[in-house]
């Protein structure tokens, strides 16, 4: 009976809490990966095939004939686990149809043809984190289908302060102007009554 490496079972036993633990344990194949199943022991060893029906109701795949076994992990991505560290973090992926789709109408509720650009609040990046997806996307359908972004809200907030007091700064101007008017014709008049006044008086006021 063959034992152990080829199998890629490997009995193994340590310390724990002053016990003795014996397992068997199953390594996974896929270079550079450190995913193991591990059984614990009681008693006896299992028999190979008891092992690996164990490791494979944990979702691992086992191939016995050419004694590959696979982890769950790498079952479900397939990558090189060496490589994936230098094409992971490069250009952000392609959007589907339905991420598209999905921007498009999140664009639509906020957009403001009129400004052109987006209403009060909303921004490329408060849409790419509502939909979790990357800002460029939302940058390209936005630019492609409805146009600039527009000014940034908090400029558009202090310029429409500006015109409310440049509009009460104006009222306040106007009244001033009208009072002054006011002024000046009643001294008119208080004028010309002083004058009739002094003549009626011969030439005394
Ligand atoms: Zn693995």
């Amino acid at each position: 009976m063959t034992q152990g490496k080829r199998e890629h079972i490997e009995s193994r036993r340590h310390q724990h809490e002053g016990e003795m633990i014996c397992e068997q344990v199953v390594f996974c194949s896929e270079p550079g990966c450190k995913g193991e199943h591990v059984i614990r022991q009681n008693g006896k060893s299992r028999p190979p095939n008891v092992v690996y029906n164990m490791a494979r109701r944990a979702g691992w795949k086992i191939d016995t004939k050419k004694g590959k076994h696979v982890c769950p992990d790498h079952q479900t991505k397939r990558t090189k686990p060496v490589s994936t560290k230098t094409t992971t973090a490069k250009k952000p992926s392609e959007p589907t149809k339905s991420d598209l789709r999905a921007i498009f109408r999140s664009i639509d509720g906020h957009y403001d043809d009129s400004i052109p650009g987006y209403a009060e609040g909303a921004t490329d990046q408060g849409i790419a984190q509502t939909l979790k997806c990357p800002i460029q996307w939302v940058q390209q359908v936005r630019e492609e289908h409805f146009g600039a972004a527009g000014p940034d809200p908090r400029i558009a907030k202090l310029e429409a302060q500006y015109a409310e007091l440049t509009k009460r700064f104006s009222d306040i101007a106007d009244r001033g102007m009208k009072l002054a008017a006011e002024a000046e014709a009643a001294q008119n008049d208080l004028k010309a009554t002083a004058s009739i006044l002094k003549s009626m008086n011969g030439g005394v006021a």
